[in-house]
């Protein structure tokens, strides 16, 4: 059967996932968008033939009765009550990023989900498909290094808008690490604290830029993430773990290693959608086949809960100087 799916925002991730649904992945079709803005939603409508109805309410798309699955690509603070809406409907509901904009928002819809009594939620987090940190982890997991006792990272983009603030340094850049060294090392954050380095002559006077987080983790390990969002060179995202006996570090992407008018040099992605492009692919295609053969297996919704608790500790962080305490309740035993 083919998995028929409403899209909910079609901005810039929703049309970008309804290209991929449409043109790259399999077993799935949009047969229903929306968008605040309709006309945006009759754009994607023709900008990728779809044979798909526009509603002017994404309330009204979650109910309708060939929507077998919805995405979830609106606006943030939207994406509590379009969630909530898919469960409470039974259909499983792929959410992109934040999950909820609070941490008690994302505890509703994990109690909605419970009530329910089954998975249906998948929080776009893509970094755990990216075939990069899958071969990092695998490293870690294998014990080639010993035990992992501290992580150098950075999250540098070349530039952001003027709307760009401070606390967007976490909500909307670090939460991406935030998801996946959790998930790398398997292990909870017990703390954070947030120092600011001298500040970039290119950020716009209101950014602090750049950052640096400093987390530790429930057995001690120590993590380092510099976010840089105007360093100008590129998109950049490193990762490196020491362990006990050894260094891992997150591959580059690939790119041709060129020697050229007496320089020996190789290209740097400036765009993020390009550099994670496989592990959306992938990750979308988790979902499609999970909802197919019904058992999701993508990032939860604790997952989701587990990232805006470390946020809203890294956000006071940012505003206190102080080191947070990081605590999450015990994971319920319905998300293994
Ligand atoms: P965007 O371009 O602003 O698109 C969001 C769209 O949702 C806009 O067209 C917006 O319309 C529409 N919208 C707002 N309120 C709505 C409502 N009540 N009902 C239906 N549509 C509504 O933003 P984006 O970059 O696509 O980001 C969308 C979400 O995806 C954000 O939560 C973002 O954090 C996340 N995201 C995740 C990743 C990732 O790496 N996983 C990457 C990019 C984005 P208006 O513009 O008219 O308000």
């Amino acid at each position: 059967m083919t998995l028929q799916i409403g899209v909910v925002g079609c901005g810039a991730i929703g049309q970008d996932h309804i290209r991929r649904l449409t043109c790259t992945l399999s077993g799935a079709r949009v047969v229903a968008v929306n968008d605040i803005d309709p006309q945006q939603a009759q754009h994607a409508v023709t900008a990728y033939g779809l044979n798909a109805e526009v509603y002017v309410d994404g309330h009204a798309l979650i109910d309708a009765p060939d929507v077998q699955a919805v995405l979830v690509t609106s606006w943030g603070p939207t994406h509590e009550e379009f969630v909530l809406k898919s469960i409470a409907r039974g259909k499983p509901v792929f959410c992109e990023k934040p999950l909820a904009v609070t941490a008690e928002g994302c505890m509703r819809i994990i109690e909605a989900e419970q009530a329910h009594g089954r998975r249906l939620v998948q929080v776009g987090f893509m970094r755990p498909y990216d075939a990069g940190y899958r071969a990092l982890k695998a490293v870690i997991d294998s014990g080639t290094i010993g035990v992992p006792l501290m992580l150098h990272c950075a999250h540098r983009n070349p530039s952001v808008g003027e709307r760009y603030t401070t606390d967007m340094a976490i909500t909307d850049t670090l939460i991406h690490e935030l998801d996946v060294l959790r998930w790398m090392l398997g292990e909870d954050y017990v703390s954070a604290q947030v120092v600011y380095p001298k500040r970039s002559r290119s950020a716009s006077p209101h950014l602090a830029d750049p950052q640096i987080v400093l987390l530790e983790t429930t057995s001690g390990v120590r993590i380092d993430v510099e976010i840089f969002v105007n360093c100008q060179y590129g998109y950049d995202i490193q990762c490196e773990v020491v362990g006990e006996s050894g260094i891992a570090k997150l591959p580059d992407p690939p790119t041709v290693s060129l020697k050229h008018a007496a320089r020996n040099g190789s290209a740097i992605m400036t765009d993020w959608k390009e550099r994670f492009i496989a592990s959306y692919d992938v990750e979308l295609q988790a979902f499609i086949d999970g909802v197919r053969n019904g058992a999701l297996t993508g990032p939860s919704s604790w997952d989701g809960y587990a990232a805006a608790v470390a946020a809203d500790a890294c956000v006071l962080a940012q505003k206190s100087g102080k080191v947070e305490q990081i605590t999450l309740p015990a994971q319920p035993a319905f998300y293994p």
